[in-house]
Order: structure tokens, then C-alpha cells, then sequence
């Protein structure tokens, strides 16, 4: 399991995660208001995960999605 510190070159806090490190498949849309995105803290957010405790944005899931296809495409 890799853990988000590595991940990161510094350890503030303000920093916003990478969407490597959520997993889309987590999120599900929602129908009820989620407030803002959680990543880029503009959208409003569409899709909510439990276990990852965020709430994101139709564009910044549809991003989870394309690095989550780039990763399955080079890394095996
Ligand atoms: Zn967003």
C-alpha cells in the first residue's frame, strides 16, 4: 500500500491530493448537494466516495478516470 507521504514531495497540508491517489471507481454519483469539489475546491461536485471521504467534480472524476486508464495502459 502506498501512502500519500511518499507520494508528495513536501508535507504541508495545503497541498491538493493527486488524482493518481483517489480511485474513481470509489465515487458514485450523487444526486444530492455535495457542496464543492474537494480537489480543485471550484466545481460543483457530483460524485462522492465514502471510503475516500471526498466529493469531486464531474471533471475532475472524468481526470481520475483518464489517469486512472493511463496507468492500466503503461504501468503494469
Ligand atoms: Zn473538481
Amino acid at each position: 500500500m502506498k501512502t500519500v507521504e511518499n507520494m508528495k514531495s513536501g508535507r504541508a497540508g495545503t497541498t491538493l491530493p493527486l488524482p493518481g491517489i483517489l480511485d474513481h471507481r470509489a465515487f458514485r454519483r450523487s444526486s444530492v448537494s455535495l457542496g464543492h469539489c474537494t480537489l480543485c475546491n471550484n466545481g460543483p461536485a457530483m460524485y462522492h466516495s465514502d471510503t475516500q471521504r471526498a466529493s469531486i467534480c464531474e471533471k475532475c472524476y472524468a481526470r481520475l478516470v483518464r489517469e486512472a486508464n493511463k496507468e492500466e495502459g503503461g504501468v503494469r
